[in-house]
C-alpha cells in the first residue's frame, strides 16, 4: 500500500510491530550481543564492520556495528527522504565528517566544492582542513568552474543557514556532472523538500533540529543509496560516531508529528515574518515566503513551503541585535532551531563565529526559529523586544550628541 507522506511519517519503520506483539517502538540498549558461535559470530562481525546488514542466524555483535532501534529510525527516515537507505550518527557534524571521510577515501580524491553560505560548523570543518580535505568555497553559479579532477563532493545547504538563501539544487547537480552532491536538508526537512528526487546523491540532517523537534536530542542522519550507505556504515563502525539508541527512539517517535509540527510552525512563521516587515526597527526580513528572498521562485518548485525560519537585519545594527536578544521573554535566547518552542540567536557571534570574516553574516542579523506558540504571543514578545532597541538607538544618539 502506497501511503501519503503524513501516513508514512506515522507508520514508517513500524511494519513488523504487530507481528512482534508490541505497539510502541522497541528500545534495545544492548552494548553487546550474544554470539551464535565463533564461525557465525565472526561472519557477522565481518559483514557488519564492512557496512553490510545483519543476516538470519547471525548476531548484531556490538552496538558500534548495528543497533536495531537505530536501524528502525534509519529505515523510517529513508522512506520519508525517498532514499534506499539512511545512516544515523551521534550528531549532524559527525554525519558530515563521515560523508567527507567516506567519499574522499573511496575515490582517493581530496577536493570538495562548498556552496556558501553554510552552517558555521560545516564551514569551519571544511575550512580547517582537519580531515585532509581541501575546499573551494563558491557561489551557486560558480560550481562548474570550481570543480577539479580530484573533486570528491559538492556540498550545499538550502535554505542556507543563516540568511535563508535558497540554492537551486537541480542547477548545482547539473553543474556538478558526475560528482555527487550533498544537500543539507536540515531547514526544509523531508516534509518540504526531497533532494534525492532533484538529483542529489545525499540528503543530510542535523536531527537535533526539526527531526527531534523538542530540543532534547542530538543526532545526525544521511539518506542516500545502498552503496553509499554501506560506505557510511563502514566509516561509522571504524570511527565510532554512532547514534545512541535512546536518541533514535526519540527521533523515530518524533517523526510521527514532523509534518504537523512543520506546517504549524511554518504558518506561525508567516504571520511573524509579515508583521516584522511593518516595523521600522527592522531593515530587512529574510523569509523564503517573500518574493525578494526567493528570486528564482524555488518555493513551490523545489521546496513545497517557506519553512519556519526567519532572519532579520536590525536598523540599529549590533547594539539593536544585542538588545532584542536580551529583551525577549517568550523566545529563548539560544542557538539551535526547529524546536516546538521559539528560539532567537545572533549568528555572527555564535553559530557562525568560526566562519572567515569575508563570509561571516552581518552583525545586524538575528535569526529566529518559530515554534508552536500562538503567533500573536510571539508578535507581542517581539514588539516589546524591538521597542527596547529604540531605547538603545536613542541612548546611542544622545551619547553621540
Ligand atoms: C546544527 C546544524 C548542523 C550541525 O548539526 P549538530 O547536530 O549540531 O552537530 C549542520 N547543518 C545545519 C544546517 C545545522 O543547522
Amino acid at each position: 500500500m502506497t501511503l501519503h507522506p503524513d501516513s508514512l511519517a506515522v507508520h514508517a519503520g513500524r511494519d513488523d510491530l504487530a507481528s512482534l506483539g508490541v505497539h510502541a517502538l522497541p528500545l534495545d540498549l544492548s552494548s553487546t550481543n550474544p554470539l551464535p558461535g565463533i564461525e557465525l559470530g565472526g561472519m557477522s562481525y565481518e559483514v557488519l564492520a564492512t557496512g553490510g546488514h545483519p543476516f538470519e542466524g547471525g548476531s548484531n555483535v556490538y552496538a558500534r556495528l548495528w543497533n536495531p532501534t537505530v536501524a528502525r529510525f534509519e529505515e523510517a527516515l529513508a522512506r520519508l527522504e525517498h532514499a534506499e537507505e539512511a545512516v544515523a550518527f551521534s550528531s549532524g557534524m559527525a554525519a558530515i565528517t563521515a560523508v567527507l571521510l567516506a567519499l574522499t577515501n573511496e575515490s582517493a580524491k581530496r577536493h570538495v566544492v562548498a556552496v556558501r553560505p553554510l552552517y558555521g560548523g560545516t564551514d569551519h570543518l571544511l575550512a580547517s582542513g582537519l580531515l585532509g580535505v581541501e575546499t573551494t568555497f563558491c557561489s551557486p553559479a560558480d560550481v562548474a568552474a570550481a570543480l577539479r579532477d580530484d573533486t570528491a563532493l559538492v556540498v550545499l545547504e538550502t535554505p542556507a543557514n543563516p540568511t535563508l538563501e535558497l540554492v537551486d539544487i537541480r542547477r548545482v547537480v547539473a553543474a556538478s556532472g558526475d560528482v555527487p552532491v550533498l544537500v543539507d536538508n536540515t531547514f526544509a526537512t523531508p516534509v518540504l523538500q526531497h533532494p534525492l528526487d532533484l538529483g542529489a546523491a545525499l540528503s543530510l540532517h542535523s536531527a537535533t533540529k526539526y527531526l527531534g523537534g523538542h530540543g532534547d536530542v542530538v543526532g545526525g542522519v544521511v539518506a542516500c543509496d545502498a552503496r553509499l550507505a554501506a560506505a557510511l556504515r563502514r566509516t561509522r563502525a571504524i570511527t565510532g560516531a554512532i547514534m545512541h539508541p535512546l536518541a533514535a527512539y526519540l527521533l523515530h517517535r518524533g517523526l510521527a508529528t514532523l509534518p504537523v509540527r512543520m506546517r504549524a510552525q511554518q504558518d506561525g512563521a508567516r504571520v511573524v515574518a509579515e508583521w516584522l516587515t511593518t516595523r521600522a526597527e527592522v531593515a530587512r526580513v529574510h523569509f523564503p515566503g517573500f518574493a525578494d528572498s526567493d528570486p528564482r521562485g524555488l518555493v513551490g518548485s523545489q521546496q513545497s513551503g517557506p519553512g519556519a525560519m526567519i532572519a532579520i537585519e536590525l536598523a540599529g545594527g549590533f547594539d539593536a541585535a544585542a538588545a532584542v536578544t536580551a529583551s525577549v521573554r517568550l523566545f529563548t535566547h539560544a542557538v539551535s532551531l526547529g524546536s516546538v518552542d521559539s528560539l532567537i540567536q545572533h549568528p555572527a557571534a555564535l553559530t557562525h563565529r568560526p566562519v572567515a570574516s569575508a563570509a561571516k553574516p552581518s552583525d545586524a542579523l538575528v535569526r529566529l526559529s518559530i515554534g508552536l506558540e500562538d503567533p500573536a504571543d510571539l508578535v507581542a514578545d517581539l514588539d516589546q523586544a524591538l521597542t527596547a532597541t529604540t531605547g538603545v538607538r536613542e541612548r546611542v544618539r544622545s551619547a553621540l550628541n
